[in-house]
């Protein structure tokens, strides 16, 4: 299977999942979306309202939002892969439970597996907390750290913005950095590919000596 076809399968198996409480209640699941080679994935807490009826990430006002910042930085959406730590709205808009992101986990993770993006952008605390246990947003927003092989930056969610006003200037801030931080990150984690080993470099006289 290529990176699409991984990623289609992941959606399809979302929006049958029946592994959470969370499934009763949705309208459709929300798997994320974006090109397979995207090179920065963000990832929110849960689908809200607009989300569950269309099965689209960040569709209401914190989304339009989130367009606002992409675009401020010339980045367009259609450019970035964005998604969520649940896939299916909690019922309220409440916050997801522990055994609710312990179920939904694991398509996260096929997806970063398969997307392999060079820099995860967290938005909110939830999905903070999967990358940087311990961290708190207002003490680590905008800083890009290296996790594995990959950066992680947290940023504040773009609903905290809209509703607390003093967040504003901070997720602004943040994402004015973002076209320098990917710069870095391409920079770094070119460097750091794999070199090919002696036997790699060995393999191909041998299979055209078959010939
Ligand atoms: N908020 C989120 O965290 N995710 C969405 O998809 C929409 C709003
Ligand atoms: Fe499945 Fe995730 Fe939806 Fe729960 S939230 S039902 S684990 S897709």
């Amino acid at each position: 299977m290529n990176v699409e076809e991984t990623l289609a399968q992941i959606s399809k198996e979302v929006s049958a999942c029946t592994r959470c409480a969370l499934y009763h209640s949705r309208k459709h699941a929300v798997p994320g979306e974006g090109p397979a080679m995207a090179e920065i994935m963000f990832i929110g807490e849960g689908p809200g309202f607009y989300e569950n009826e269309q099965g689209r990430p960040f569709v209401g006002a914190a989304g339009q939002f989130l367009d606002q910042l992409l675009d401020q930085v010339g980045l367009k959406r259609s450019g970035v892969w964005i998604g969520n730590v649940v896939k299916c709205r909690p019922p309220g808009n409440r916050d997801p439970l522990p055994d609710e992101l312990a179920a939904c986990d694991e398509y996260l993770e096929r997806q970063i597996r398969a997307i392999n993006p060079k820099i995860i952008i967290t938005l909110g605390r939830y999905s903070m907390a999967k990358f940087m246990p311990n961290a708190k947003v207002s003490g680590v927003h905008g800083q890009m750290r290296r996790i594995g092989e990959r950066f992680v930056i947290a940023m504040y969610h773009p609903a905290a913005a809209l509703h607390q006003p003093k967040f504003k200037p901070e997720i602004l801030a943040d994402f004015a950095k973002l076209p320098g931080l990917l710069e870095q990150a391409r920079a770094a984690l070119a460097k750091a590919a794999p070199v090919q080993t002696a036997e790699e470099l060995q393999e191909e006289p041998k299979q055209l000596s078959l010939f």
